[in-house]
């Protein structure tokens, strides 16, 4: 009795095609050159034998091996017992499964980033970020958007890539700290530097319009109301956390680009 043809494609469908072995795939320019072997041999004579169960050619007998693994499985009997090879076939079909469902996963993952990057700008954020303390350019809100993103779209978020995750948190928590000065310094009446953000003592040299608006939609360091000494301390001191955002945001982006190949920048 020869396997039937639903058999063999259940074999060849839950393997993905490949020996359950080297996982080489088993269709070459259009020759299928895959072997379905028998985890109990055909005669009861052959690898792992046996009277009652000869000529056993169910899906739970066989396995989808390349012709290599099926010499070698078939000739070491001893070395590829029953239970090993029900073992390797359970494996692989296990990671042909998995590999699946982590795809569903990076699909999730690259909607949700082509959705945020139509808000958020992410990679203008630089060069804003590096135009601190001179200038704010109030597009540099992507905090807040972001917020608004996972209100928006539970199911989106976090990020079912536990790397893409992490990078993408370390981003938004430098972010929330420029934030955080950015904020101090324009509703503030003083001139907020990092250590009086963490600091509750009065600020000795109060100041006022430490930023004015410009009319191309940026606030402008109002350098008519500030020393050259508080202009070069608040550059010094903000110039560590723009670094820090640097750092993590190259970081993220260089993650995006080298594992999210369709993304919509
Ligand atoms: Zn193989």
């Amino acid at each position: 009795m020869s396997i039937n043809q639903s058999t063999i494609k259940k074999l060849y469908g839950l393997s993905a095609g490949r020996c359950n072995i080297c996982k080489r795939v088993l269709i070459e320019e259009d020759v299928q050159i895959g072997e379905m072997a028998h985890v109990i041999a055909k005669n009861p004579g052959g690898p792992r034998g046996a009277d009652n169960l000869a000529n056993d050619n169910r899906y739970e007998n066989l396995i989808l091996l390349c012709s290599i693994d099926h010499t070698i499985v078939d000739s070491k009997p001893n070395d590829y017992p029953v239970s090993r090879l029900h073992q390797i076939k359970n494996d692989h079909e296990a990671y042909v499964f998995n590999r699946l469902s982590n795809n569903r996963g990076y699909f999730e993952d690259l909607l949700a980033l082509n959705t945020l990057f139509k808000y958020i700008p992410i990679l203008e954020l630089r060069g804003m970020a590096m135009e601190l303390p001179s200038r704010i350019s109030n597009r540099f809100e992507a905090k807040d958007m972001f917020d608004n993103f996972i209100r928006g779209n539970p199911h989106l978020y976090p990020f079912k890539d536990r790397q893409l995750d992490r990078k993408w948190c370390s981003v938004i928590s430098n972010m929330e700290i420029l934030d955080c000065w950015i904020l101090g310094s324009i509703n503030g009446l003083n001139l907020i530097t990092i250590s009086d953000m963490y600091n509750s003592d009065p600020i000795p040299q109060p100041c006022y319009n430490i930023y004015v608006n410009d009319e191309r939609g940026y606030m402008a360091l109002n350098k008519r109301y500030l020393s050259p000494e508080q202009i070069d301390y608040v550059s010094t001191e903000v110039h560590r956390i723009v670094q820090d955002f640097i750092y993590s945001h190259t970081d993220l982006v260089h993650y995006i680009r080298n594992n999210f190949n369709e993304i919509e920048w």
